[in-house]
């Protein structure tokens, strides 16, 4: 995942109002290839909104959004999109579940069930084909929904807040988890949250936005060491610009 400087994503100047509140002012992010970005801001900021306008599912007011030099303003289907809260069906089984994208392109259960089953043990889902959502630790829907995200197969991929609802110590090793499958994905990440560690440890890049309405406040670039390890978060470096991050937000 070294980040090189082709361009896949460019996000250039949009603006965004519901009901004549300014939620999104002019921002301007751009995501290279196989680069991890992070759009890091408090609650309520405006961040999911900015990617349902990069996904095409909501129209901004102002600007555009390029896609590999291609204008896909308010166009869907380019990109696989975790939304936050991405919940699995619980009447489906994890297969089922993870097979709804290639169903919805159109596929035949049968076929979607044996391509999706591939990357089961990829996944750290093996033995879990079969079973409902109640039947999987937090962790494991978690992985099943980054699963089904990834059935979407586009290159570029947004999460937003995927460990969001995780204890402390199964968001760490998920966190973990994810760098180590992005290495062998060849996917260039946006991702969404509000904890600063994770963003410093997963990034390559971080966009710390203002409250709303939302403005970039500064871009980081993180220097750190890959691949990454737990033990980085207490090393001085780590925390000299978690220190920084701190003082911005
Ligand atoms: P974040 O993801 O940073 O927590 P959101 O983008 O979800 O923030 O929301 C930012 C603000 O925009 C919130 O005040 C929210 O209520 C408002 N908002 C988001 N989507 C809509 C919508 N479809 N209609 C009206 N208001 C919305
Ligand atoms: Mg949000």
């Amino acid at each position: 995942m070294t980040s090189c400087q082709k361009n896949k994503v460019e996000i250039n100047n949009i603006s965004k109002s519901f009901e004549d509140l300014l939620i999104v002012d002019d921002i301007t992010l751009n995501l290279n290839e196989k680069e991890f970005v992070t759009i890091l801001g408090p609650s309520g900021s405006g961040k999911s909104t900015i990617f349902n306008i990069i996904s095409g599912l909501m129209k901004p007011d102002d600007g555009n959004i390029y896609i590999e030099g291609e204008d896909y303003t308010s166009k869907t289907g380019r990109v696989s999109y975790m939304y936050q809260k991405d919940l699995l069906m619980p009447w489906k089984k994890i297969i089922d579940n993870v097979s709804l994208p290639l169903v919805l392109k159109g596929m035949d259960k049968k076929q979607a069930r044996k391509k999706v089953a591939d990357y089961f043990h990829i996944f750290g889902l093996d033995g879990f084909e079969y079973k409902y959502p109640h039947q999987l630790s937090g962790g494991m829907k978690q992985r099943a929904a980054l699963l089904r995200t990834y059935m979407f197969s586009e290159d570029i991929i947004l999460l937003d807040e995927p460990f969001g609802g995780l204890d402390a110590i199964t968001k760490s090793k998920m966190q973990l988890w994810l760098l180590d499958i992005l290495d062998k994905l060849e996917a260039s990440i946006f991702f969404i949250t509000h904890d600063v560690e994770e963003a410093i440890f997963l990034s390559d890049r971080i966009y710390i936005l203002s409250e709303r309405p939302a403005n970039v406040k500064e871009e980081i670039i993180i220097d750190l060491p890959k691949p990454r390890h737990k033990d980085i978060v207490t090393t001085n470096k780590f925390n000299d610009i978690k220190k920084h991050i701190l003082d911005i937000l």
